[in-house]
């Protein structure tokens, strides 16, 4: 890991590397800001990582070996902080980008933390309640040593919910021999979870764009939407982008594809039909479109929800969205962001879009430590406040140096963690 890897420059993009895709990024921002050759160098890299295998008893009595990482990117402004997911693609360059994304994500925000991820290569979805606990606590098991309230804090991510929160804070709590409910965020309410938690990522992103449209001057009641992915981030994106700024949803996907209408998808009917059938597909009324389709639908508002890479120099060129809320982490390739800010769409960036859930993290890590517990009211009051600080703190960066928005929150977040790393005497 010493050596400095080159992004290769390419004509045609191949499916990027998050991770390369990360450094990338941060070699663009590097550059603009000037940072000396070794700080930069360690901004590139994550400061520590664990590679875990796991042994788990699988229902039908046989024993499974799962892999398992979890990454600590950068702790120069505070413990390390991110989500587990739990994925059948997962490698360990999608934790280390992640890991690198929820570092400038935490300080993009400026809240007191570093940058985590963890993941597991499994597949939730032909697993039962009872080998996902068991993963899960065999996960806590291995890694459990190098995590605490003020080391490293984990959190939900895809595939990752509140119930698996709760089997790895009890895990956590018996090999400590006391309870450290501060240990993991996005917990159930009845063991120190925060109010306002389950729909903080989108809430967060539907803020920024409440104030895109405003520095834009774009009206968006009605505006048309079309989101891609329907789990956390994406079904509460149609919820709140309907209930705060009266967005009309037209689109939505999931992994099994897409469905449209162009009078509107009502969120309740949507999100009954896919509790009841697993999935979006077939909703009444709706004509079936691919999830590629989705993504170049003449809509004003598109909405990444779903997984990384899904915006390459391939299809950006037919994107016709004014506006894209990126709440998933990593949907834009840096070939795709250049297009984009070419053709004059308004994008705003992952790590600023959804940093709602971990700023919403932290306010459930600050209220395990003190034992005293928010009325939802004021979580929606101080995640706004925090939201619209870190819009348009990257609107002006962008402004100023005449940037595209992601490179913007770069340079408002790489200047924060380098000014902690150069305090410390790192570097
Ligand atoms: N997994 C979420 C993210 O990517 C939340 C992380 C957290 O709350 O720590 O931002």
């Amino acid at each position: 890991m010493a050596t400095q890897t080159k992004t290769p420059q390419t004509a045609i993009e191949l499916v990027p590397n998050p991770f390369q895709v990360a450094q990338q990024q941060l070699d663009e921002a590097a550059e603009l800001l000037e940072l000396d050759g070794a700080l930069h160098e360690l901004l590139r890299w994550p400061l520590r990582e664990l590679h875990v295998t796991l042994p788990v008893k699988m229902d039908d009595g046989s024993t499974k070996i799962f892999h398992g990482f979890r990454v600590q990117y950068n702790d120069a402004r505070g413990p390390t902080k991110g989500g587990i997911r739990y994925h059948p693609d997962e490698t360990i360059d999608t934790v280390r980008a992640l890991a690198a994304w929820m570092t400038w994500k935490c300080a993009v925000v400026d809240i007191p933390l570093g940058g985590g991820k963890g993941g597991i290569i499994c597949n939730p979805k032909e697993m039962s309640d009872g080998e996902l606990e068991r993963l899960s606590r065999a996960y806590i098991r291995q890694v459990g040593r190098i995590l605490g309230l003020e080391k490293d804090v984990p959190a939900p991510d895809v595939y990752t919910n509140p119930q698996i929160m709760a089997w790895m804070v009890d895990e956590y709590s018996f090999l400590k021999g006391y309870n450290e409910f501060g240990m993991i965020t996005g917990k159930p309410l009845a063991l120190g979870g925060s109010a306002g938690r389950g729909d903080a990522t989108a809430r967060g992103g539907i803020y920024c764009l409440r104030e895109a449209g405003k520095v834009l001057g774009i009206d968006l009641k009605g505006a048309t939407t079309a989101i891609q992915g329907y789990g956390n981030a994406g079904s509460f994106a149609h919820k709140l982008g309907t209930e705060l700024l009266g967005l009309k949803v037209v689109a939505v996907s999931d992994s099994r594809g897409g469905i449209y209408n162009s009078k509107g998808l009502d969120y309740e009917a949507v999100m009954a039909h896919k509790s009841k059938t697993g999935s979006v597909v077939k909703f009444p009324g709706a004509e079936a479109l691919s999830n590629e389709a989705l993504l170049e639908l003449d809509v004003k508002v598109l909405v990444p929800s779903a997984l990384e890479s899904v915006l390459t120099d391939q299809n950006a060129p037919k994107v016709k969205a004014k506006l894209i809320v990126e709440l998933a982490n990593g949907p834009t390739s840096p070939a795709a962001d250049r297009i984009l800010y070419d053709a004059g769409c308004y994008v705003i960036p992952d790590f600023l879009c959804n940093a709602g859930g971990v700023t919403v993290s932290y306010f459930e890590m600050v209220q395990n430590a003190y034992d005293y517990y928010w009325q939802e009211g004021l979580v929606h009051e101080r995640l706004d406040a925090k939201m619209t600080a870190a819009f348009h703190a990257v609107h002006r960066a962008a402004q100023e140096h005449q940037v595209h928005n992601r490179l913007a929150a770069y340079l408002v977040a790489v200047s924060r963690v380098a000014e902690a790393v150069k305090l410390r005497g790192w570097v």
